[in-house]
């Protein structure tokens, strides 16, 4: 099964969540809302760096088996993998 995604799809996924993070998971700081974090597109998987964000996996879905992936600050998707193990 192929999980890489190329640099325009990334881009695309980006550019929909307008460099934001995308992740709404209620268990998080931002509770019940978007958490909507501004991110920076140079600073993909650089932790050490502000805007700092992953590309997270959500499964494949969809009649064309798409890969279902949000953008989430390095904070949510640290969260994430704490709670989900993905
Ligand atoms: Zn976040
Ligand atoms: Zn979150």
């Amino acid at each position: 099964m192929k999980t890489v995604l190329s640099q325009s799809d990334i881009k695309e996924v980006w550019k929909k969540a307008e460099g934001k993070c995308q992740c709404s998971e209620p268990s998080h700081n931002h509770y019940n809302i978007m958490c909507n974090k501004p991110l920076e597109w140079e600073s993909r998987g650089k932790a050490d760096l502000p805007g700092c964000w992953e590309i997270h996996f959500r499964g494949i879905d969809g009649p064309g088996r798409e890969y279902t992936v949000e953008i989430l600050c390095c904070e949510c998707y640290k969260l994430k993998k704490t709670q989900h193990g993905c």
